[in-house]
């Protein structure tokens, strides 16, 4: 697969993600930039650039390129802004996230995809401060909140309260909550102190989120 091929077809996606109603400039530049070829492996990196979830290690996936960007839009990312990240996965979400100039702090509970993920995020962005982390992420990560934007990349049985209290006000958590096959995602606005506005939006599928204030698993 030449570089061309690739360069083509992330300007298709892009191309995509607008017919489908994404209209944050920024997040379209940062698709047309951020090459997801190196977030899959062998025989998925010719399909990189499909909008449909593709299959990593572990029997997780890589989210449908559409729906990091609706994601990603939901967030309403400033550049310089701290985005808290739950669910690293491949890492794409986060290198969208960098692209677009945030400070990125991401958690992920499989060992292997947390190395494999921050190797290639180190090589893609080697002056960018992106902060992996291996744990379990519905605690947070207290040491650097609060955070203008949290995202959870996995379908979480309740929003767990660690994250809310970790997001500034103002800021969104964008988060998938229902059942282990089928989600609503919504977008929390912490209004002050102590009120959240909690605007349920489509039907989405994740993985499961799996910890401490998600679903029991191994
Ligand atoms: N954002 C990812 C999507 C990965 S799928 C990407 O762009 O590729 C969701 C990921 O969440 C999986 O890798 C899964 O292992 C991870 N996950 C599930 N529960 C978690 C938890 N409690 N803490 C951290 N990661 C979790």
């Amino acid at each position: 697969m030449s570089r061309h091929f690739f360069t083509e077809a992330r300007a298709g996606l892009v191309h995509i993600l607008r017919e489908r109603g994404i209209i944050d400039e920024a997040v379209l530049q940062a698709f047309g930039v951020v090459p997801r070829e190196h977030f899959v492996s062998g025989p998925f990196k010719q399909r990189a650039y499909e909008d449909i979830a593709l299959p990593i290690d572990k029997h997780q996936t890589i989210s449908q390129p559409f729906t990091v960007a609706r994601m990603t839009e939901l967030l309403e990312v400033k550049p310089n802004h701290t985005i808290l990240e739950i669910g690293t996965g491949s890492g794409y979400q986060a290198a969208i996230l960098a692209e677009m100039g945030a400070s990125v702090y991401t958690i992920e509970r499989h060992f292997e995809l947390y190395t494999a993920s921050r190797s290639i995020l180190k090589e893609l962005f080697p002056a960018t401060a992106i902060q992996c982390r291996f744990g379990d992420g519905t605690i947070g990560w207290s040491e650097y909140a609060p955070y203008d934007g949290i995202v959870v990349t996995a379908g979480a049985p309740e929003i767990p309260d660690a994250l809310l209290k970790q997001l500034k006000i103002g800021g969104h958590l964008i988060i998938p909550v229902g059942n282990e096959k089928s989600q609503i995602m919504h977008c929390i606005v912490r209004e002050d102190e102590s009120n959240y506005a909690d605007y349920p939006l489509e039907d989405v599928s994740f993985v499961p989120l799996i910890g401490k204030q998600g679903w029991s698993g191994s």
